[in-house]
């Protein structure tokens, strides 16, 4: 069962529409060539900000397709509901501060299909030896942008905290509500420091090194 609790009303509290529903992508800025769209297959690692909590906000490394990395913001609720939210974009009316009627519906449409145990995203948990629900805050590390049919995935735990290290399709972080039937799973538990982890973890990643394939389907 899962044992995410819905809010009844979500706050958008970043005025700028980052997430672009139409394209299913975040809206960063680069250096070189301006405004791009990024998907989250394409994020590199996601750090929470100490101190900001009204929203919690997410430093995001992601690989720019002009070549190099950078970093962005991203509020907790854009992680995690805007890709709910469907293609209405923009789609926070910024006259009354709320989300429109189309993503709201679309939004309680998805709480319905959690509720019956649908899950947006998932992941196998190492340390507990079973899938899990998950949402995008919870992804610390992505790697493998040079192979984009398969990307490693470093997930932080919601429940027991451990870091798992999953190799997964770009469709099963980007698509919500689809989950690859199986996945890869690196038979390594991390206890997650973000000190110390994101080096040892990322090598883990970039080495691919998979002992095992497991089930998700629910
Ligand atoms: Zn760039
Ligand atoms: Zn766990």
């Amino acid at each position: 069962m899962v044992g995410w609790g819905f809010p009844s009303t979500l706050p958008i509290h970043n005025r700028i529409p980052m997430y672009d529903g139409l394209t299913g992508s975040y809206r960063f800025a680069c250096p070189a060539r301006g405004e791009v769209s990024v998907r989250l297959s394409r994020f590199l690692a996601l750090a929470r900000l100490p101190g900001a909590s009204h929203p919690a906000v997410y430093e995001v490394t992601f690989a720019c397709d002009c070549g190099c990395e950078h970093e962005g913001l991203v509020t907790h609720d854009e992680l995690d509901w805007a890709p709910l939210a469907g293609s209405g974009s923009p789609f926070l009316n910024v006259m009354t501060d709320r989300l429109e009627a189309s993503s709201a519906e679309l939004l309680e449409a998805a709480a319905r299909r959690i509720q019956a145990g649908e899950w947006p995203w998932s992941f196998f948990c190492y340390s507990e030896e079973r899938p899990r629900p998950v949402f995008p805050s919870a992804f610390r590390l992505l790697a493998g942008a040079a192979k984009r049919d398969e990307i490693g995935l470093a997930v932080e735990c919601p429940t027991c905290a451990h870091l798992s290290v999953n190799v997964v399709t770009p469709d099963h972080v980007d698509v919500p509500f689809y989950n690859d039937r199986r996945v890869g799973v690196v038979e390594h538990a991390f206890r997650w420091d973000p000190r110390r982890a994101p080096a040892q973890v990322r090598a883990s990643l970039l080495d691919g090194v998979v002992a095992s394939r497991r089930d998700l389907a629910a």
